[in-house]
């Protein structure tokens, strides 16, 4: 039986930590899909969709979701039957169809994400700076899982060609964004934003050495 002084190894204490999170999030899901009529998985492809103009191909959906070409099929089926999503020839190859949210479909998914959940009071538990930090921790996790292939590029600062960590002398606001051509702060890093593009494999791992070098300097001081 495990004691405090035989404590199981820390990796495995996170891990699990995670998965209780996990669960709560799942619940969350579960309550946020079933108040606009969907189920988990069809409210996940609305939010794959939205801010994505030119749509994803259904294997793109189903490979953003982790779940097979089938199951993303049926539940884009059911979303088309509702008027959430529509299909379109994909650009550049009129033989091809992408899957496109429609306003219909964007307002219904805003509508669920509007509810709040137990994770969102959990997470106004944590002080702002340790919000910050669980943000960058979340960052790294996601972003090692992603450039391992494990999950697809999300769009997060970390992965995007807009994003120019700490190039300003100004603590509070180190990092630049091109695309609006602004400054922004360690807590606006973003993991979903629908302005993000992907930068090359050889700009990414730019990016996040400056990145990590530029927390490790802030650490330091
Ligand atoms: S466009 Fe979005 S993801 Fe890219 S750097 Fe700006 S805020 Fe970050």
């Amino acid at each position: 039986m495990e004691t405090p002084t035989v404590a199981t190894p820390l990796d495995n204490r996170l891990r699990e930590g995670l998965a209780r999170i996990g669960m709560a999030l799942r619940i969350d899901d579960w309550t946020r899909a079933r108040n606009i009529g969907l189920n988990p998985t069809q409210k996940a492809i609305l939010e794959a969709l939205e801010g994505r103009e030119n749509g994803l191909s259904v294997k793109e959906i189903a490979f953003d979701l982790g779940v097979s070409q089938p199951s993303a099929t049926d539940s884009i089926t059911a979303l088309e039957r509702k008027g959430y999503v529509m299909k379109q020839p994909a650009p550049g190859d009129r033989r091809a169809v992408t899957v496109c949210i429609t306003d219909a479909g964007r307002q219904s998914f805003l509508a669920g994400d509007a509810v709040e959940g137990a994770a969102d009071r959990a997470i106004r538990v944590l002080s702002e700076a340790e919000q910050e930090d669980l943000l960058i921790s979340l960052i790294k996790m996601i972003r090692h899982m992603q450039e391992a292939g494990v999950i697809p590029i999300q769009r997060m600062c970390a992965s995007c060609r807009y994003f120019r960590p700490f190039v300003h002398a100004d603590n509070d606001r180190p990092h630049q964004c091109d695309f609006v051509n602004a400054s922004f702060g360690q807590r606006d890093l973003r993991i979903e934003c629908r302005e993000h593009e992907t930068a090359p494999p050889g700009s990414r791992a730019a990016t996040w050495d400056a990145f990590q070098g530029g927390l490790s300097t802030l650490h330091a001081t």
